[in-house]
């Protein structure tokens, strides 16, 4: 009996340890709410050592389908970029570790939808740390999962997201995971945004790659590319530059 018992607690260890969550709804909080602030005109034009990934002089070779690497099947409009809703995430060709990233985008007029069904699309770091991409000036959701918030790990600092159709952008400094090579961490990975030049991540520690469910944890990757999210909503994209750190 006592070994019964012993095995028991044991197995009940075991699962605490896996954090075995199986609703989505367990890692999202409503509260407190981020304050909104209208951010200031906000213009940062590239540097002469960043990267155009998109742009006047970009290569439109810089991006690939996430899936297969084939050519990007999204909307092309002078140098604005449009998710094909269904034809799924685009990458960079190039892979990244550390990172100072400019990005534009805009979220399409759709009054009808709400909170994660409005202008949902994201910013994945080295295709796993999700700074997310939603129309959060005019609909609500959990704050972990609204605009500029690391998405399910930390809601941002303010709300500083544009109206419906106008341009918003972030600046993200991003300093990559260190791993040894036994795939321990050595150091955890790092981001700071400004959402329309408003600071919304201040150095924040992430956890590990972004989960829809359950916790995060880390586990040893090389470098990356950057990820741009497809999920089903017209989001644009412009002026994306990078620089490695
Ligand atoms: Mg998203």
């Amino acid at each position: 009996m006592i070994k019964y018992c012993y095995s028991l607690i044991l197995l009940f260890f075991a699962a605490g340890l896996q954090g075995q969550i199986t609703d989505p709804k367990a890692t999202e909080y409503y509260t407190p709410v981020p304050p909104k602030v209208q951010a200031g005109e906000h213009v940062n034009t590239p540097p002469s050592d960043a990267i155009i990934l998109l742009g006047e002089d970009a290569d439109p070779a810089e991006w690939v389908s996430a899936n297969g690497g084939g050519p990007v099947e999204w909307t092309r409009e002078g140098n604005t970029l449009t998710v094909k809703p269904g034809a799924g995430a685009i990458k960079t060709r190039r892979v990244f570790g550390s990172v100072q990233l400019h990005i534009e985008w805009r979220s399409p007029n759709e009054p009808d939808k709400e909170g994660q069904g409005r202008g949902n699309s994201g910013v994945f770091l080295q295709e796993r740390y999700e700074v997310q991409v939603l129309e959060s000036h005019g609909s609500d959701t959990y704050t972990n999962g609204q605009a500029g918030s690391l998405y399910k790990q930390s809601p941002p600092l303010v709300n500083a997201t544009r109206p419906m159709g106008e341009w918003n952008s972030y600046d993200i400094i991003f300093n990559a995971p260190v791993f040894d090579t036994n795939g321990m961490v050595v150091r955890p990975a790092y981001v700071t945004v400004l959402h329309n030049g408003v600071l919304v991540q201040n150095h924040f520690e992430l956890k590990g790659p972004t989960e829809y469910i359950g916790l995060p944890h880390y586990r040893a990757h090389d470098d990356g590319s950057i990820v741009l999210q497809d999920h089903s909503n017209k989001v644009s994209y412009r002026n994306i530059w990078i620089r490695e750190l």
